[in-house]
């Protein structure tokens, strides 16, 4: 069984999905693993380190996709140098793992299905304690929820901790979360070591011990309806729930130094959930930085992948963050999938049983059928939105 690692060729991507250590592990286990020349150059991963962990180094990038029998990637697929798709040059039969948004670009199922590719998109892996150690949804959302605090403190032109010093005392920053799922969570967590006074809301009640418990104060709105949706996400609201919302976290935006927004809804655009009226409000100097920047923002001001700059407000649009910290965010996401190949190959072979819900779930196309319902719909809806 042989395990191939890809070289991430799209632009900004630094990660890399399998990192030495993990190789080893594999290599233990009687898996042949090959690695592409450079695969871990940007997140400083050697060609020597994974040699030395008992992987074959490749230096030609169609023998890694087209004789693996497990390709393993951080992010989608993408069109070569030469003009190829990288999909083409998969095997039929062989079995891809990474990251193939096919909510977002269910066109990517559709070729995958037709190349008789097996493909697990990692994002739709179960959330469940006992797909815990293959979440790799919430190890890279970690790293974005710490990484956003850092670069709004890098940005506000304040401390964050409170300081009493010689030259008078330093109030501490007012930051404010919004939506404390994985990211959110940790990032009050990192604002707390900072120091900052945190506060935090979220539309899923069930959180709010949780926020307490890093020792942020939780915003509370009654919303006289479900915001749980099957497995632990969050729903759409309705648009009476969304001006109730609005009105309670106007005031707390207002009086913040900081707000961090890192709200989704599984297949559908980000809520928005700070307004134009409301960025108007801030002190001049405040930060804001959304995470939901490539869903759509959070913000009415936010532009993906730009810092912007209204009403003295500086309003970061981040996208990839995961990718800016690549050696711990490839450590996790090397062992999510060493957990996941684990998982699938048996006796040296792949096994899918497709009544576990692990794989079933996150298996979206195999035998030249696309799997999953979801995807299929969004498929059907993309063509239909080509087709008007
Ligand atoms: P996510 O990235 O989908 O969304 C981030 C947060 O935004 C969520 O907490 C959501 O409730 C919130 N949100 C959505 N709409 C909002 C709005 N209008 N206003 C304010 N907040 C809003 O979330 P996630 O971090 O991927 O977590 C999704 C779910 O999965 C959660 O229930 C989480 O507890 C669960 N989870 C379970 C496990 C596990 O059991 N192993 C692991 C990770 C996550």
């Amino acid at each position: 069984m042989r395990i191939a690692v890809a070289k991430e060729i799209e632009v900004g991507e630094r990660r890399v999905a399998l990192i030495p250590e993990t190789v080893a592990r594999l290599v233990k286990k009687g898996l042949e693993v090959w690695v592409e020349k450079g695969a871990g150059d940007r997140s400083f991963f050697t060609d020597e380190a994974y040699e030395a962990a008992g992987a074959k180094v490749v230096d030609d990038s169609a023998a890694i996709w087209g004789e693996a029998d497990i390709l393993l990637k951080v992010g989608l697929p993408q069109e070569r140098e030469d003009g190829r798709q990288e999909i083409d040059l998969l095997k039929e039969g062989a079995v891809l793992i990474a990251f193939l948004n096919p909510l977002g670009v269910p066109e990517i199922a559709q070729k995958l299905a037709d190349k008789k590719v097996t493909a697990f998109a990692i994002e739709l892996i179960p959330r469940s304690s006992r797909a815990q150690s293959m979440d790799a949804l919430s190890s890279q959302a970690s790293v974005a929820g710490y990484k956003s605090v850092l670069i709004a403190a890098a940005a506000l032109p304040k401390y964050f901790p409170m300081l009493t010093t010689a030259a008078g005392t330093i109030a501490p920053a007012k930051v404010f979360i919004m939506g404390a799922g994985v990211a959110g969570l940790q990032a009050i967590a990192t604002a707390r070591r900072l120091g900052a006074v945190v506060e935090a809301f979220d539309i899923r009640p069930a959180v709010k011990e949780e926020v307490q418990s890093l020792g942020a104060k939780f915003v509370e709105v009654q919303l006289n309806e479900e915001t749980v949706a099957a497995g632990g996400y969050a729903k759409e609201i309705s648009a009476d729930a969304r001006a109730r919302t609005q009105e309670v976290v106007a005031e707390h935006i207002k009086n913040s130094d900081v707000v961090i927004t890192t709200a989704q809804v599984q297949g559908k655009k980000a809520p928005l959930l700070v307004t134009e009226e409301m960025v108007a409000q801030m002190k001049p100097g405040s930060v804001i930085v959304d995470l939901a920047a490539e869903q759509g923002g959070n913000c009415a001001r936010t532009e993906p992948g730009k810092d912007v700059q209204w009403h003295g407000v500086t309003i970061i649009g981040t996208i990839n963050l995961p990718s800016s910290m690549p050696v711990h965010a490839s450590q996790m996401y090397s062992k999510n999938l060493a957990t996941l190949v684990q998982y699938l190959v048996k006796d040296n072979a792949i096994n899918l049983d497709f009544a576990d819900d692990i794989i079933d779930s996150a298996c979206i196309t195999h035998g030249g059928e696309i799997r999953n319902q979801r995807v299929r719909d969004a498929l059907t809806a993309a063509s239909a939105t080509v087709g008007n």
